[in-house]
């Protein structure tokens, strides 16, 4: 028996993006598109409370990439970890791999 093969998320700062001719951005790899996630690190009373990190990966290669971006305080984010227990919840922003490997499965 054979079950999937497990392939870890790799974290590679840089990875290539280029665009497709619809103008959506794609690996420059493997020509998946490129997935992204952007989330708060601070709570709102912070000063920091703008300074997010944006996630982005490739679905295929299974690398990701995280970078600090400012996200006016008044903007909503959705958070994609809302309704899970807290336990869970903990466990998976612990860990940007984890982050992105729940991110992905989920879809979007
Ligand atoms: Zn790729």
């Amino acid at each position: 028996m054979t079950g999937p093969v497990w392939r870890p998320w790799r974290k590679a700062p840089g990875w290539e993006t280029a665009l497709d001719g619809d103008g959506r951005r794609v690996c420059a790899v493997c020509r998946s598109a490129v997935r992204s996630y952007t989330h708060r690190l601070y709570a709102a009373g912070s000063r920091w409370f703008e300074r997010c990190v944006g996630l982005t990966w490739c679905p295929g290669c299974r690398v990701y990439s995280g970078t600090m971006v400012h996200v006016p305080r008044e903007r909503v984010l959705a958070d994609a970890l809302a309704g899970l227990p807290a336990a869970q919840r903990e466990r998976i922003a612990r860990s940007e791999a984890r982050l992105v490997q729940f991110l992905d499965r989920r879809g979007t």
